[in-house]
C-alpha cells in the first residue's frame, strides 16, 4: 500500500529514537501495538436483511495509563490505519502529559448511507464484540471521523447493559446531560487555537491578517474555523469532503455553515456543502477549490483537518503556505515533512495541535470517574495551560536538537512512555 499509515508512524518513531538514543529493547517494544482485535457486525438493515461490517479495536500502549482514542466510521478504514492511529494516541496523550495510554477503533463503514436506526444497531454491535476490552479502567472510547456523541450515548448504554453496572467513564465525547462534558464539543479546535496562537507569536505575525486555508470542515475544522474568525484570523478557504470555496476577502464560517446544513446559498457559499463545485459560477472575488487546490493555497497557514496523508511527496513541493497547524491525524507523510523541513514550513504536528480533543476527553473521564461536573471556563482554564505547557515544551526540544516539531514531539512523548515501560 503506497503511504501506509503504520509504516509513516514507525518511521516517525525511528527518527525520534535516533535523537534520543531510544534503548533498543524499548524501541523494539513500542514497534508493536499490545493487541489489535478484527469483529464482524451483523446488523439488520431497515430493508430486512442482515450486513455484515468489519471493525477493529487497536490498544497499542498503556504504560501512561488506561488505552485511550477514538472511533472512526469511514469506508476506508484499514487494520494499519487503525493500528497508525492507535500509536499516534499513545503520543499524542503523553506529548500533552496526561496519564492515558493509546488505542484506536475503527468499521469499514460509509455512514452517510445508513439510517439513524442502522448506525444505532451497528453501534450496538460493535460495543457487543469489544466489551470485554473496554471500562473506564481499561479502555476508553471516543468519538473520531463520522462518529458523534449520540453514537458514544448508545454505546455507553449498551455497555452498561452487558457489563451490568453504570460506568460513565467507559467512553468519552457523550453528549451533554448524558455524562458528557462542557467543552469536549470543541475541544480539539481549541487546542488547535492555542497552538495557533503559540505558533503565530514564535514568527512574530498578529492574528489580524494572518490568512488561514482549513480543509475538512467536520468537528474539529468547522470550530476552528468559527473559534479563528472570532479572534481576527482571516479564514479565506474551507473546504469539505464535497469541495471548498476560496475568497480572498475572507469567509465567515458561521454562514458557510449555516447555508451548508440549511440548503441555502448566498454569494459564494454553496448549496448542500461548503461548496458544491458544479453550482459554483460567480464571478466575485469568491471561486470553487477542490480539496487538493485547498493545500497549494498562498496562505499563512495551512490547516489539514480531514484525514491522513494529503501531504505527500507528490504535492509537498506545490505547498506555499508558511506554516501548517495539523488538526487531522498523520495528514503530512514522513517524506512530506522531509521537504517541509527542507523549505522552512514549520508544521505543528497532529500530535501536538490536535490533542485538545483527548485532554478534553480526560477531563470527562476524570469528572465521570469522580462523579463531578465542571464548568465550561474550568475545563478550558486547565485545556489552556495544558496545550500552552505541551507546545513549549515541543519548541525547546525541537530547538535543544535542532529537529522539526514533529520529531521534538515525538521525543518528548516517547522518553516519558519509555520511563514506563520494564523491559
Ligand atoms: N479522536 C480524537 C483523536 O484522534 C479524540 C480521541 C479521544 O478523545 O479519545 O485525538
Amino acid at each position: 500500500m503506497i503511504n501506509n499509515p503504520f509504516q509513516n508512524a514507525m518511521k516517525q518513531l525511528d527518527n525520534a529514537a535516533g535523537i534520543i538514543n531510544l534503548d533498543k529493547d524499548i524501541h523494539e517494544v513500542l514497534k508493536s501495538p499490545d493487541r489489535v482485535v478484527t469483529v464482524s457486525i451483523p446488523v439488520r438493515m431497515d430493508s430486512g436483511e442482515v450486513k455484515v461490517f468489519q471493525g477493529f479495536r487497536s490498544q497499542y500502549n498503556n504504560a501512561l495509563g488506561v488505552y485511550k482514542g477514538g472511533i472512526r466510521y469511514h469506508p476506508g478504514v484499514n487494520i494499519d490505519e487503525v493500528k497508525a492511529l492507535s500509536f499516534w494516541m499513545a503520543i499524542k496523550c503523553a506529548v500533552v502529559n496526561i496519564a492515558m495510554g493509546g488505542a484506536k477503533g475503527g468499521v469499514i463503514v460509509n455512514p452517510k448511507e445508513l439510517s439513524e436506526g442502522e448506525i444505532e444497531r451497528l453501534s450496538r454491535g460493535y460495543v457487543q464484540k469489544i466489551w470485554r476490552l473496554i471500562g473506564s479502567d481499561k479502555d476508553v472510547p471516543a468519538p473520531d471521523v463520522y462518529t458523534t456523541p449520540q453514537i458514544m450515548a448508545w454505546m455507553r448504554d449498551e455497555y452498561e447493559k452487558l457489563a451490568g453496572y453504570p460506568d460513565p467513564g467507559v467512553i468519552t465525547g457523550k453528549p451533554l446531560g448524558q455524562g458528557g462534558s462542557e467543552g469536549r464539543s470543541f475541544s480539539t479546535a481549541q487546542g488547535g487555537v492555542y497552538c495557533v496562537e503559540e505558533l503565530v507569536k514564535k514568527m512574530n505575525w498578529k492574528p489580524e491578517g494572518t490568512t488561514i486555508a482549513i480543509q475538512g470542515f467536520g468537528n474539529a475544522g468547522s470550530h476552528m474555523a468559527k473559534i479563528l474568525h472570532k479572534s481576527g484570523y482571516k479564514i479565506v478557504a474551507v473546504s469539505d469532503s464535497k469541495g471548498g470555496v476560496y475568497n480572498k476577502d475572507g469567509i465567515d464560517p458561521e454562514k458557510a455553515e449555516k447555508l451548508k446544513n440549511d440548503g441555502g446559498r448566498l454569494g459564494c457559499y454553496c448549496v448542500g456543502s461548503v461548496c458544491n463545485v458544479e453550482e459554483m459560477k460567480t464571478d466575485g472575488p469568491c471561486r470553487a477549490i477542490d480539496n487538493h487546490e485547498i493545500l497549494e493555497l498562498d496562505v499563512d497557514i495551512l490547516i489539514p483537518a480531514a484525514l491522513e496523508n494529503v501531504i505527500t511527496a507528490e504535492n509537498v513541493d506545490r505547498v506555499k503556505a508558511k506554516a501548517i497547524v495539523e488538526l487531522a491525524n498523520g495528514p503530512t507523510t514522513p517524506e512530506a515533512d522531509v521537504i517541509l523541513k527542507e523549505k522552512g514550513i514549520v508544521a505543528v504536528p497532529d500530535v501536538l495541535s490536535n490533542a485538545g480533543g483527548v485532554t478534553g476527553s480526560y477531563f470527562e473521564w476524570e469528572q465521570n470517574v469522580k462523579n463531578e461536573h465542571w464548568t465550561e471556563a474550568e475545563v478550558l482554564e486547565k485545556l489552556e495551560k495544558m496545550m500552552r505547557e505541551a507546545f513549549d515544551n515541543v519548541w525547546e526540544t525541537k530547538e535543544k536538537y535542532g529537529i522539526d516539531m514533529r520529531t521534538a514531539a515525538f521525543v518528548v512523548a516517547v522518553e516519558r512512555i519509555a520511563k514506563n515501560i520494564k523491559t
